[in-house]
């Protein structure tokens, strides 16, 4: 069970990511998974590297698309354990869409955003995490948007899986890694992530001054919605914990009338011309 590979991570020394790497790979493993039974899908980004430093099927896909392309890998693939993965920028702004509808969806992925609130690939510009007022060479004056809140949407949107972590909890992270391959269903997991080459604001100890750990609440109880959208708003999105859990709604595969068992990769989908020619017509 061997998820580390010879790729040498070209992070920044102390980007938060090393941790969440360090993670995936703990997890996978203490869930008893083989490389060949796991691929990780990512986008673009500093983050989006991840792919290529696990010893598993990977791809590194294109900026927002990593949840497209990984449903697509489930369906194709369905013995696979599928993780998507990407930053604050690739899943809450350009690939937002794909989030949110990944989300309801409820296909069996595991979505880990390393959220920096910043882009860091190119040099530092405002994301949609980002405070306001906060100040980079995209927003010299400082940010006037507000900073979105991807814990409260996934919530909206119906989630059955909520979780947040910090990369330097490795022992909190990779609890929350395994709970989401273990949940039945889409599992987002956001990982505050320090970016520590652009962002001199949200740093190691501002989130170790700032997060607020739900093992202080030994009463918490994670299937409970109500509570959980008001632990987050509470914390002003900085609860980290399982947030919310919600084991009775069925998966998307569960729910499809007629589903088959096995992906396009297992079926045998030799067809004629004709078959072919076919298959075609039903999509003109
Ligand atoms: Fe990590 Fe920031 Fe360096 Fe990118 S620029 S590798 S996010 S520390």
């Amino acid at each position: 069970k061997e998820f580390r590979n010879n790729v040498k991570p070209n992070w920044c020394p102390g980007c938060g990511d090393f941790s969440v790497q360090a993670a995936i790979q703990r997890a996978a493993a203490n869930v008893g998974l083989e490389p060949e039974q796991l691929a990780v899908i990512s986008g673009i980004g500093c983050s989006g590297r991840i792919s290529g430093y696990i010893n598993a099927y990977g791809l590194h896909g294109i900026h927002g698309r990593s949840l497209p392309i990984a449903q697509g890998v489930k369906l194709a693939n369905r013995e696979l354990t599928v993780i998507a993965s990407g930053g604050d920028g690739d899943g809450f702004a350009i690939g937002m869409g794909h989030t949110v509808h990944a989300i309801r969806r409820n296909l069996d992925v595991t979505y880990i955003v390393m959220d920096n609130q910043i882009y860091g690939l190119t040099k530092g510009q405002t994301s949609p995490r980002s405070a306001e007022g906060f100040k980079t060479k995209s927003t010299p004056e400082g940010s006037i948007e507000t900073t979105l809140s991807p814990l409260e949407i996934a919530l909206s949107a119906g989630a059955t899986f909520v979780a947040q972590s910090f990369s330097s909890d490795l022992k909190q992270l990779t609890m929350l890694i395994e709970e989401g391959l273990k949940h039945k269903g889409f599992s987002l997991i956001n990982v505050f992530s320090p970016c520590v080459t652009f962002n001199k604001v949200n740093t190691y100890d501002w989130f170790k001054e700032n997060i607020v750990n739900l093992e202080q609440f030994p009463d918490y109880d994670p299937s409970n919605r109500i509570a959980a959208m008001t632990k987050i708003m509470e914390t002003n999105g900085m609860v980290t914990g399982l947030i919310y859990q919600n084991k009775a709604r069925k998966a998307y595969d569960e729910l499809i009338v007629g589903f088959k068992e096995e992906g396009l990769a297992k079926q045998d989908i030799q067809l004629s011309r004709a078959d072919f020619d076919k298959l075609l017509m039903e999509f003109k």
